[in-house]
């Protein structure tokens, strides 16, 4: 369906068949969309649960027999192998990446992050294939600007906020505070991926995402998820705003972090798939410099936006404090601000993202209203009766 297409080097693209583990996330789905609709790449689809791609998988579509779906938990599972085996090219995915877990579960966190990824990368190794890991910018930690004096001139210096694959150091917390449980792993895989790549030729690239965004990210709590579970920033809010009670910002809401929306994000995995020459060896940052705010003026936004999208008064009270051990339990603690720097990403693969906060949050929000305001209304009505 994609006639003759070619790569940033007018080379053209050779039809792939990827073994993309994780393919059932958030990120999995768009990725699986992007490649059925715009390319003529195979996928297998490895993953625990499908439901987010099971529009894709439904018969009859142009692309059905260039995607399976593998329900495989690749903790214990020897069909791993053998589709790795099959594939041109390996996508890693698969994680536990909700904070609320990091502190709570950090031996989950640390077996999915490391220990689970840990044969994908043997495999590849030994059968010569391509790896794409998915790492993430909490690699870095806190910025080093955190630790200078709050009035500090330096704070506004880039040098001291500005994060850069090949130049930034690593901050994390004390051990106690568990929070760092995943960063740490990631940032072990990454080394590990890395070393695998300097001592043994493993083609690999590895990305850190910044905060994409966008339609089926998580879960809405007692509807398509647990109800006691805190998903990611986006879910909570939109979760509050359905349900017309405050947004919860937790410690202030003083954090910044800067949103990218999913489809810009997948156009540049879209150009590592497909441009293996300029991503192998690579540490991608992909984020938009251009989208930060605070938590604080997220849900200010978010709050506007929702009740453009639905109709609603803006409620007078829009947020409600609360400390990170009332919401996350003990051992939380935060990345304070995260600004990538796109440097490598726009010499590499000529990528720069597109879409502005507003834009993103409209497009986002109009898909939680859509999918879930009557099930969040239901769901409120039901708990009142029993
Ligand atoms: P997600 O939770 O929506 O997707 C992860 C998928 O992996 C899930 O569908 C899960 O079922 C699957 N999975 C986990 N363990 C598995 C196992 N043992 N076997 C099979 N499948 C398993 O998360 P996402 O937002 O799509 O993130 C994907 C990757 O990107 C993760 O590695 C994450 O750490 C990284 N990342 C994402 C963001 C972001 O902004 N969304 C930020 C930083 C890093
Ligand atoms: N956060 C918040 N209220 C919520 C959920 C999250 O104030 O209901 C804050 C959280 O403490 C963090 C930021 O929002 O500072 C982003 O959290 P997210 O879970 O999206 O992941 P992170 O960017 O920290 O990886």
């Amino acid at each position: 369906m994609a006639g003759q297409r070619v790569n940033l080097d007018g080379e053209a693209v050779k039809p792939l068949t990827i073994c993309m583990i994780g393919a059932g996330g958030f990120i999995g789905s768009h990725l699986c969309e992007r490649l059925m609709h715009e390319t003529d790449h195979t996928v297998m689809a490895i993953d625990v649960y499908g439901d987010k791609i099971s529009h894709l998988l439904q018969p009859g579509h142009e692309w059905s027999d260039r995607i399976e779906f593998h329900k495989i938990n690749i903790k214990h599972d020897p069909r791993l192998e053998g589709l790795v085996k099959m594939s041109d090219l390996v996508i890693n995915l698969a994680a536990i990446c909700t904070p609320a877990d990091y502190n709570t579960r950090p031996l989950d966190t640390i077996y999915s992050n490391f220990v689970d990824a840990l044969p994908v990368v043997q495999y590849c190794r030994e059968n010569e294939k391509r790896l794409i890991h998915f790492s993430t910018c909490e690699v870095y930690g806190k910025t080093i600007g955190s630790f200078l004096a709050k009035d500090s001139p330096l704070r506004n210096d880039p040098a001291f906020y500005m994060l850069k694959e090949d130049e930034t150091p690593c901050i994390f917390g004390s051990i106690d505070k568990q929070r760092w449980s995943y960063a740490c792993a990631k940032q072990l895989i990454e080394r590990l991926i890395y070393g695998e790549g300097a001592e043994n030729g493993l083609e690999f690239t590895i990305v850190r995402p910044f905060n994409w965004i966008g339609p089926r990210m998580d879960f809405i709590p007692g509807v398509d998820g647990p109800q006691d579970s805190v998903p990611r920033v986006l879910a909570c809010f939109s979760n509050n705003l359905m349900k017309g009670e405050p947004l919860k910002l937790v410690d202030g809401g003083e954090s910044q972090r800067t949103f990218i929306y999913i489809k810009d994000a997948i156009d540049a995995v879209q150009r590592m798939i497909e441009n293996p020459a300029r991503a192998n060896g690579q540490i991608f940052n992909v984020g938009n410099p251009n989208n930060e705010v605070t938590v604080r003026e997220l849900a200010e936004l978010m709050t506007d936006v929702y009740c453009k999208v639905s109709g609603n008064a803006r409620p007078e009270v829009t947020t409600v404090d609360v400390t990170s051990k009332e919401f996350y339990g003990v051992g939380y603690d935060d990345s304070d601000k995260r600004i990538p720097d796109m440097t490598i990403i726009k010499k590499q693969l000529e990528w720069e993202p597109k879409t502005s906060l507003y834009d993103l949050m409209e497009h986002t929000l109009t898909y939680q209203h859509t999918t879930y305001a009557e099930a969040v209304k239901k769901a409120m009505s039901k708990a009142t009766a029993t």
